[in-house]
């Protein structure tokens, strides 16, 4: 949800927005990172879930009083303003918000001897767990970069005869789903009992323990269709013996990604899996985009296959609504660029050194307003049209075959 109300910008990000509410808000996020102070003026409050706002205020009064002592009568008197602007903003909030606030506030006026103090507010989908005053050139998003950013989500199933953890992988943070424990005797039998019947009676509790472990795998990883990979871990043999039974269901076990030994289960299993997977969470995403390439390849090389490749055809069939999905190789020399001259304002998507500078209609020089990076055209481009938009590197052999057809191409739904 986004609110504007004159040079006031709210947001608040509840935990399930939508791709679209995502999307505006990793938008704006771009656009405050964008924004360059012209002096040390700009400033960036991050308060932390559950703090008072009372306390924040207090501590932002004394930071207005050492703001006072800025040499700079200018560059004083603005971030003194901010500061004011931001203390009574926070006054009109009855409770502080459940995630924390992100506060930004400053003067964005481009020229000099203008001020245009602007105050924005973002309340975070995830707890806000920096404490931050900042003044500076730019507003620090750092922590709100971090909650937006695409995130890649794994999975991790730790085990050994004694313990069980259910985890979920998402970015850089293990989020335990469920955590079991065993009724599985060790090895050792205690005296009296017949070494048969001993280990047919381990046996059979081994068997129910992997059971409970695969039931409750595959009802919590079912619900998470969103995971890319799983991985199995643990101490021993005990997690080869268990994917041995097969009691997992088909679209969990073709997730999976490989077996990581570790050295511990439980909490300290899980940090270590995630350490000694590394390669296997690369290989599988640089297998992923080779899949993907080779796809789009073999579909462009059919007769009536449903592909297009290059900048301008691509662009021009995601307008007509005809690209399901959209790839576009990172580090690409085009820009959107914003033009003027004499007789129009437009817009195009070129080698900014490939850009005319002289109009053959008006004659008139062309002035360039505004260069985007592709990527970030296209994406919002194709978040306008319900196209989905993948990132690939040029670094494979696939990649680089790709890069040949312009570096650009999309999945058609129908032909254009
Ligand atoms: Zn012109």
């Amino acid at each position: 949800m986004l609110f504007i109300n004159y040079n006031l910008y709210v947001i608040i990000m509840t935990d399930n927005i939508s791709e679209k509410e995502k999307f505006r808000l990793r938008k704006l996020v771009k656009e405050l990172e964008a924004i360059r102070g012209r002096h040390t003026e700009l400033v960036t409050v991050c308060i932390p879930a559950g703090y008072s706002f009372n306390e924040i205020v207090s501590q932002l009064r004394s930071e207005q009083s050492t703001a006072e002592n800025i040499k700079s009568k200018s560059v004083r008197k603005n971030v003194v303003a901010a500061i004011d602007k931001i203390i009574r903003n926070l006054q009109l909030y009855k409770r502080p918000p459940k995630n924390g606030l992100a506060v930004y506030c400053g003067n964005v006026s481009e020229h000099d001897g203008d001020d245009d103090i602007q105050f924005w507010a973002i309340e975070p989908p995830e707890e806000l767990n920096t404490k931050l005053y900042w003044c500076s050139q730019r507003f620090d998003l750092t922590p709100l970069l971090e909650m937006i950013e695409e995130k890649e989500i794994y999975a991790i199933i730790c085990l050994d005869r004694q313990d069980a953890d259910v985890a979920l992988v998402i970015g850089k943070k293990i989020k335990s789903l469920v955590h079991m424990e065993s009724i599985v005797p060790g090895k050792t039998r205690a005296g009296g009992q017949s070494s048969a019947r001993f280990s047919r009676i381990r046996e059979g509790l081994m068997h129910d323990w992997f059971k409970e472990i695969a039931e409750v795998s595959n009802r919590l990883l079912g619900e998470h269709k969103e995971i890319i990979g799983i991985l199995i871990s643990g101490t021993g043999p005990t997690k080869e013996y268990f994917l041995r039974e097969e009691l997992l269901h088909a679209n969990i076990k073709q997730k999976i990604l490989g077996v990581v030994d570790t050295s511990y289960t439980g909490e300290y299993g899980l940090d270590e899996t995630l350490v000694r997977a590394q390669d296997l969470i690369k290989e599988s995403s640089i297998a992923k985009e080779k899949n993907l390439i080779k796809d789009f390849l073999t579909e462009l090389q059919k007769p009536e296959g449903l592909a297009v490749y290059g900048l301008a055809e691509t662009i021009s069939a995601i307008k007509l609504g005809a690209v399901s999905k959209i790839i576009v190789t990172e580090g690409m020399k085009q820009k959107n660029i914003q033009y003027q001259c004499g007789c129009r304002e437009g817009e195009l998507q070129i080698n900014p050194e490939a850009m005319p500078k002289v109009c053959k209609d008006c004659n008139q020089s062309i002035k360039i307003i505004k260069q985007d990076d592709i990527a970030d055209y296209l994406e919002e481009l194709a978040n306008n049209y319900g196209t989905s938009f993948i990132m690939v590197s040029s670094d494979t052999r696939e990649g680089q075959q790709f890069l040949q057809l312009s570096g650009i191409g999309g999945f058609l739904r129908f032909r254009v």
